[in-house]
């Protein structure tokens, strides 16, 4: 496995994430001050894409988490290897998602419940 690119792809994700994060930020921010001078409607509008913006932050930390472990998983020799099971998730699989922590089994079942 080559963990140099994998290494590469996470801190392309990251940085791509911190981007949006940022500038999610401060689109909050412009919602917050236009409250005060809109009217009702526009201001439930804009609560709705508060709502929104919220829920997408709160998955993009989730992914920066995510990203975040396995860089250090990455640093340990612990990458690669699912955090349920211990067993190796597949290579195909990280490609897809290099920051994905579950093997394909254990994945469908946390899924589950
Ligand atoms: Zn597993």
């Amino acid at each position: 496995m080559n963990k140099d690119r994998f290494r590469k792809l996470l801190l392309q994700q990251r940085q791509e994430i911190l981007e949006v994060l940022e500038s999610g930020k401060s689109a909050a921010g412009t919602v917050k001050l236009d409250q005060t001078s809109v009217g009702r409607l526009s201001r439930m509008d804009a609560l709705q894409s508060q709502a929104m913006l919220q829920e997408a932050t709160r998955r993009r930390e989730q992914s920066l988490r995510g990203i975040n472990e396995s860089l250090r998983k990455i640093e340990s020799g612990d990458y690669g290897f699912c955090e349920q099971c211990g067993e190796e998730i597949a290579e195909k699989r990280l490609q897809f998602n290099p920051a994905v922590l579950y093997c394909i089994d254990c994945s469908s079942k946390l899924e589950q419940g």
